[in-house]
């Protein structure tokens, strides 16, 4: 017994010895796990510029990065379309995708969510003297605009005898909406909540009813494990209250 205890001290302090590299050097600390992260980035108040910098800030970008800062990832945010972030998780050029990406039956077939951290639901938007336009019932056979692969496209799709068109921004949609090339925009409501309270609404407008609620989650590759510790690491900031204050900071109000 004691002999194997000797050799197992002797065994360590080998060990030891052989990674501080034999000559006493000081032991570098580990490099930071790495967390690739994809969003794009015109989607406030969930990831946009800070103003006057390429820097992105909003409030998924601030969840990634608390939640990364929980699991002890450092995290890296870049911007590509909307349409990129599948393809790009599944290329392996990300770990993870957060970019108020809908929770669908349709993704889940390509990709894993976290579980959902936002409840959403998209609305119509049209100038501010269309009174012919209450709801999305009044857009058949009308042009319709929207975010290019998103569920605000899809909806537009749905409806009978419209004219389609895509945009790679919700901004840009709104343009459009603007120069009077389309009769509506779909898309997400935070997102038309924001743009029209940041200036939008001197030419726009929201009508009807928020459309069924969808729900925000995080993306990652098709099984990864990675949604499992993402999903821990934002229990985490539910447990210690950080989640609430990023959403009360963002959103004004406590999450329902
Ligand atoms: N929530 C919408 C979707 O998932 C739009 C997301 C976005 O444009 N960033 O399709």
């Amino acid at each position: 017994m004691k002999k194997v205890l000797v050799f197992l001290m002797t065994a360590i302090m080998a060990c030891s010895l052989l990674l501080t590299g034999c000559g006493g050097e000081e032991k570098k600390a580990e490099p930071a796990k790495v967390l690739r992260v994809g969003t794009e980035p015109a989607f406030a108040p969930f990831e946009f510029p800070k103003e006057g910098s390429s820097e992105l800030t909003g409030f998924d970008v601030e969840l990634i990065q608390a939640i990364g800062k929980q699991l002890g990832y450092k995290v890296e945010v870049s911007g590509m379309g909307f349409d990129a972030l599948i393809p790009a998780l599944n290329a392996g050029n990300i770990d993870a995708a957060i970019a108020g990406m809908t929770i669908t039956d349709e993704r889940k077939k390509a990709v894993t969510f976290s579980d959902p951290y936002y409840t959403s639901g998209l609305i119509v938007m049209v100038k501010k003297d269309n009174a012919a336009v209450k709801s999305i019932d009044d857009l058949k056979g009308k042009r319709i605009a929207a975010q290019i692969g998103t569920t605000g496209e899809m909806k537009a799709r749905s409806v009978e005898g419209a004219t389609v068109t895509t945009f790679n921004t919700q901004d840009e949609a709104a343009l459009e909406l603007k120069n009077g090339g389309v009769d509506a925009v779909i898309g997400d409501l935070p997102v038309m909540e924001y743009y029209l309270a940041k200036g939008g609404n001197k030419f726009a407008m929201t009508v009807g009813e928020k459309m069924e609620a969808e729900q925000y989650g995080i993306a990652v590759k098709k099984d990864s494990k990675l949604a499992a510790e993402l999903n821990k690491g934002m229990e985490e900031l539910k447990k210690n209250g950080e989640f609430d204050k990023l959403y009360k900071k963002w959103f004004g109000e406590a999450k329902k």
